[in-house]
Order: C-alpha cells, then sequence, then structure tokens
C-alpha cells in the first residue's frame, strides 16, 4: 500500500483520537470575534505532488490565516527588496518570549524585532511591501496569497478583521514604538492596516495544504509549474518556520515532529514534507503555547508513523 492509500485508510480514526484533545485547549479570545470558534473542532488536509489530496475532519470550516500569513508577507518582501534590505530592519534568531512581546525591544540596540515571525518582526515586514497606498500592498499581498493557494477567491474575514484593528492595542503600541526607534518608516496606521489585513485572510484546509505544497516544492506549484517564490527564500523561511514557526514550542515541535511549520492563534498550521507533501491543520483549541492542541498531537502521530522528521 502506498503512503497516500494509508493514509486515506488511518486518517479519519487518527482524527478522532487526536480530537479528543481539544477538550484540554482553550480557544483564543484577545481577538473577540475569534473566541466564536468551536473547541472541538478538527480538520486536515494532505497534498501530494500529483494533486491527490487526503482529508478528515472539519475540512469545510474556514479560518483566517494569523500568523501564518507572515510567512509570506516575508517571502513578499525578500522578493521586493532582497535578504540585506529586509535583513537590516528584522533579525534571524528566536527570541524565547511570547508572540506579542515588546519586553527585549528596549534592551537591544538598534531595537530591531529579533525576528520576521513576532508580531514586531511581522509589523516591520509589513511595511516592506511595495505599493502606493496601503490598499495596493494590501491588495498585492492578497493576490499573492491567492496564485500560492490557487483559488482566485481567497478574501478577507472583514469580522476578523475589524474585530482585531478595534482591539490591537498591544501591536498598535510596538508598531508606535519602532517608528520612534526610526525602524518603522511611514504611515503607521496604514502599517498596521496591512498587517490586520493580511492577518485576517480566510482560508480553508485545502488552501493551506496547497499553499504547503508550493514550499514542499521549493517554491514552485506542481500541478501548474508556475514558480511563485525564488528557491532561496523557501530555503530562509523554512529556516524560520523550524526555529520559530511554533511559537515558543517550536524546539518541542522539531523533537516531536521535526517538520517546518506556521501555526496561528485561529489554530491553523501550515507545515510540510519537503519534497513530497503540504498539509493544512485547523484545530481553534490552542496549548499553553498556543498551537492547536489537537492539530499538533495529530501531526506528530503522522510524522513518527511515517517518518517524515527532516532529523
Ligand atoms: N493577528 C494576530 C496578532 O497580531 C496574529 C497572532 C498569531 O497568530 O500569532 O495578534
Amino acid at each position: 500500500m502506498n503512503e497516500m492509500d494509508k493514509l486515506e485508510s488511518i486518517l479519519p480514526e487518527w482524527l478522532e483520537t487526536s480530537r479528543l484533545q481539544s477538550a484540554d485547549g482553550t480557544v483564543a479570545t484577545y481577538i473577540p470575534e475569534l473566541s466564536k470558534a468551536p473547541q472541538d473542532l478538527l480538520g486536515i488536509q494532505i497534498m501530494d505532488k500529483s494533486g491527490r489530496a487526503v482529508s478528515a475532519g472539519d475540512t469545510d470550516f474556514s479560518f483566517t490565516l494569523q500568523s501564518i500569513s507572515k510567512v509570506f508577507t516575508l517571502i513578499l518582501a525578500l522578493m521586493d527588496h532582497g535578504e540585506d534590505a529586509v535583513f537590516s530592519k528584522v533579525g534571524k534568531e528566536p527570541t524565547g518570549d511570547n508572540f506579542n512581546s515588546m519586553m527585549k525591544l528596549e534592551l537591544i540596540q538598534p531595537a530591531i524585532p529579533f525576528n520576521p515571525l513576532i508580531n514586531a518582526g511581522a509589523i516591520v515586514v509589513s511595511s516592506l511591501i511595495k505599493g502606493d497606498t496601503a490598499e495596493h500592498k494590501s491588495a498585492r499581498i492578497l493576490e499573492f496569497f491567492r496564485e500560492l493557494a490557487a483559488n482566485p477567491e481567497l478574501d478577507y474575514d472583514l469580522g476578523v478583521y475589524h474585530s482585531e484593528s478595534e482591539t490591537g492595542h498591544l501591536n498598535r503600541s510596538m508598531a508606535y514604538f519602532l517608528l520612534d526607534k526610526g525602524i518603522l518608516q511611514g504611515k503607521v496606521e496604514e502599517v498596521l492596516d496591512v498587517y490586520f489585513r493580511h492577518c485576517s485572510v480566510k482560508v480553508n484546509c485545502a488552501d493551506l495544504a496547497r499553499m504547503a505544497l508550493v514550499m514542499a516544492n521549493n517554491g514552485t506549484d506542481p500541478l501548474t509549474g508556475k514558480s511563485l517564490i525564488p528557491k532561496r527564500y523557501v530555503q530562509i523561511a523554512k529556516s524560520f518556520m523550524i526555529t520559530c514557526g511554533m511559537y515558543n514550542g517550536s524546539g518541542e515541535f522539531a523533537i516531536g515532529a521535526g517538520m517546518p511549520a506556521k501555526s496561528g492563534v485561529s489554530g491553523g498550521i501550515l507545515t510540510f514534507v519537503p519534497g513530497r507533501f503540504g498539509i493544512g491543520v485547523v484545530g481553534p483549541a490552542l496549548n499553553p503555547k498556543g498551537n492547536s492542541i489537537a492539530g499538533v498531537d495529530l501531526i506528530e502521530r503522522l510524522s513518527r508513523e511515517f517518518e517524515w522528521s527532516l532529523f
């Protein structure tokens, strides 16, 4: 039996076992609109390079990209400006602090955020996206996400966008701090608008799996043959995903699953097996590190069974 056939036969049962973990997790509430997601929801789709997809659970559920979007805005900023310009404004190291922490920014000179996947770093990256206006920048990002997901219908969840835009005081204060330090340039409210918008792009597991498949295939969509990301930038993004893609649970996930991954507070996880599979998962109940509790359980068990770890 090949791997996809085996996945097809075991996935529904394995998913139901992992789903039980959801009871021990917590759905994010700090963006009020996110708190509406069902606690015990879990879905997964795995896609191979021929386009064959295997899925189980609540794959119809739509959720927002949140932090997962940061991987792709980083890539777009790299495509817009190159490595030297981007990494003069944002660092390359894990922090050990929470994703929304400002703590270290005050202690380091210059106040360059540690990496592009924490909020401060991702806000700086949003300021680097080319475009004449905030609308133009957001339109370029959305178009890029649509191409990666091969889904021209991708759009914002305006409820989540407004909910975060109205309550994102911490992100707002971080952005003004970075303006004061000269790291952020331009109109802060416009930069924040670009940031909140790309976090609020609505996807399902199939969209995530397809985006992940492009990453798994070094930036080329294997189904269309179209090159969407230069290989070097996939390599950079992949390194960040391994070292800081799962918040402060990244080390644990590297040991448990050994796959590049990025999670978001909505409970989404985009992960992949390089050269082979793109995987999209959603499970809104989060563990104490902020990653989908049932999603992590399922990915780690699959990785062990199929020996997907890179290490
Ligand atoms: N939009 C969210 C925020 O800035 C993203 C956080 C996340 O998914 O980690 O708080």
